[in-house]
């Protein structure tokens, strides 16, 4: 039987719980059949059928210098060559994290993980132990990762699937979890006023990217810095998407607040897993061995992962990257806006560094609230007849897309031109 998408669904639907190891892959807010991808290569990849893609989701962020780059791709060979795992330290760790260190200067120390959700999860335990209190904020539509107390309120796909949070956390759990309004400034004062000597931390996506892409405002996050200073509570930036993706120092150095702590991941693996959480060497103190927070991880820092990302943070560091970056995704948000204008259709976008968003609504969203004023079933003729044009954005209404340094003005070019015919098409 030939190998198609469809078939392969069928199959993957046998042996995994709707087919896919992670749920936005499953189209299930799209529609439609999931492409089950062979290969990738620069800005694009290939799916089961041989079509060709111009990939906009990047691996969910990772891929920032195109998908299959040599000089990554020979870092891992070499590295894999000399062994998998050890289970003990490497010097390559070190230099991982010194060039960390080096990049984002409210970082004193870091520990390396596996994922993003082990780096915030990691994170929260941190502050709570550090600060010996319970009680954290987040804000609707920022995702985390999948811990317990993060799993409230919390974007993408769980914005999709329309559940407010998950089944199988307890409430026990999620009730120290105070979910607060983005970009609220005067919310999040109240929230202090009232019960600021219980918060141990304040985590935040500083452009967040799970409730599609919303900018914080700088009242948003000077008034939590000034409240986190002021009652001993910890800021946990969350740049696990914006880290070396909005700037080469992440969200932090284009609106130079300093937080305590901050979760990296994508990027830095380059496409491997890999993830991180660091800050000031007072808090970090109190991990284990040297604290009574324990953390810890068969698979951290290994060699092989550790390479892919080491080779992708040298590459970011060429003259003028994010320069170049920025450009190309500013120009496909512009030249996004002006087919969709064209075409008489209602739409909007944004972009920071090589993340954007697109909205099918007249004004770009600041809040959850007005992200999910934007027309959602309008997204989805969209999307789909942008795949069919071989053009894959991401495969909900909720989320951000991704632009690497591979994607040249041709391919820039190719996508307004799809899309303005997809505009005109949906009337
Ligand atoms: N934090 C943010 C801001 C994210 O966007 C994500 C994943 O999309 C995570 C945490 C979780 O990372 P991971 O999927 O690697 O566990």
């Amino acid at each position: 039987m030939t190998k198609t998408n469809a078939s392969l669904f069928a199959r993957a639907q046998q042996s995994t719980p709707g087919g896919v190891n992670s749920p936005v892959r499953a189209f299930r807010s799209v529609g439609g059949t999931p492409r089950f991808i062979e290969r990738a290569e620069g800005p694009w990849f290939w799916d089961a059928e041989g079509k060709r893609y111009i990939d906009y989701i990047g691996s969910w962020g990772p891929a920032i210098v195109g998908h299959a780059h040599p000089e990554v791709v020979k870092a891992v060979q070499q590295a894999a060559a000399r062994g998998l795992s050890f289970g003990a330290p490497t010097e390559a760790e070190i230099e991982m994290a010194e060039e960390i260190i080096k990049l984002v200067p409210s970082i004193e120390q870091i520990r390396l993980v596996s994922s993003g959700t082990e780096a915030t999860m990691s994170a929260l335990r941190l502050a709570r132990g550090a600060t010996g209190r319970d009680k954290i904020i987040k804000f609707e539509g920022c995702y985390h990762g999948h811990a317990d107390s993060l799993l409230v309120k919390a974007g993408s796909g769980l914005l999709t699937f329309g559940n407010p949070t998950s089944a199988g956390v307890p409430e026990d759990f999620a009730k120290h979890t105070l979910v607060l309004d983005y970009n609220n400034a005067a919310q999040l004062e109240e929230a202090f006023k009232a019960s600021g000597n219980d918060i141990a931390c304040v985590i935040v996506e500083p452009v967040a990217g799970n409730m599609n892409l919303v900018r914080a405002s700088d009242e948003f996050l000077q008034t939590m810095r000034r409240l986190c200073t002021q009652y001993g509570a910890i800021l946990i930036f969350d740049e696990v998407m914006s880290g070396f993706r909005v700037a080469r120092g992440g969200a932090q150095e284009l609106n130079g607040i300093v937080p305590d702590l901050t979760a990296l991941g994508k990027v830095i693996g380059g496409g491997l897993p890999v993830a991180a959480f660091g800050g000031r060497a007072e808090v970090m103190k109190h991990l284990a061995p040297l604290g009574g927070v324990y953390q810890a991880g068969t698979l951290s820092g290994n060699p092989v992962t550790v390479a892919a990302g080491m080779a992708t943070l040298k590459i970011i560091q060429q003259p003028d990257f994010y320069k170049h970056l920025t450009i190309q995704t500013r120009k496909l948000a512009d030249g996004l806006v002006a087919a969709a204008g064209a075409a008489g259709v209602t739409f909007s976008a944004d972009a920071v560094g090589g993340m954007f968003g697109l909205y099918f609504d007249a004004k770009v969203p600041a809040s959850y609230a007005e992200v999910m004023q934007g027309d959602k079933e309008r997204f989805n003729r969209f999307f789909h007849k942008m795949l069919d044009a071989g053009i894959y954005f991401a495969p909900s209404a909720f989320e951000a897309g991704f632009v690497s340094a591979q994607h040249s003005d041709a391919i820039i070019e190719e996508t307004i031109a799809a899309a303005a015919k997809a505009f005109a098409e949906l009337g």
